[in-house]
């Protein structure tokens, strides 16, 4: 074995070691991470001080999701996070999605279930069958 492959494989080790037992960096526990990384980088452009105290509270958090022993029930807490983020977090998805499919495909929204449906791009007006609840309506492609 190489060392950077044996340093690698120490790491590994001693980072399943360190969360043996504990919650681990669950999706709360990234969510809060990633917006206390946020708010420290608009800290930075707007000066704003106070956003420093909740940069720390938030990675703070996290901190404590990852290592809390008490692993059912942060899971507990982990559903209903997702529950409720549901509807923002598969929005966020399909701006990804429109995004990198731009050059074939468009998706929309179906009004009335809010089923996502994706149509070929290019087609002019064309009337789209929502595949859930049948509802139909016209978009441009
Ligand atoms: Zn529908």
């Amino acid at each position: 074995m190489d060392r950077m492959k044996q340093f690698g494989y120490r790491l590994n080790s001693s980072l399943a070691r360190l969360f043996y037992g504990r919650n681990g960096f669950d999706n709360m526990a990234r969510a809060s991470y990633i917006l206390g990384l946020i708010l420290i980088v608009l800290n930075v452009f707007t000066g704003f001080g106070w956003l420093y105290y909740l940069y720390i509270l938030l990675i703070g958090y996290s901190i404590f999701r990852a290592f809390s022993r008490n692993i059912q029930k942060r899971y507990a807490e982990n559903q209903k996070f997702m529950e409720v983020t549901k509807v923002p977090r598969s929005f966020f998805k399909m701006c990804y999605m429109q995004i990198r499919d731009i050059k074939y495909s468009r998706y929309y929204i179906c009004g009335k279930c809010h089923q996502q449906i994706r149509v070929p791009r290019g087609k002019g007006r064309i009337e789209i069958t929502c595949p859930r609840c049948r509802n139909k309506f016209v978009k441009r492609t």
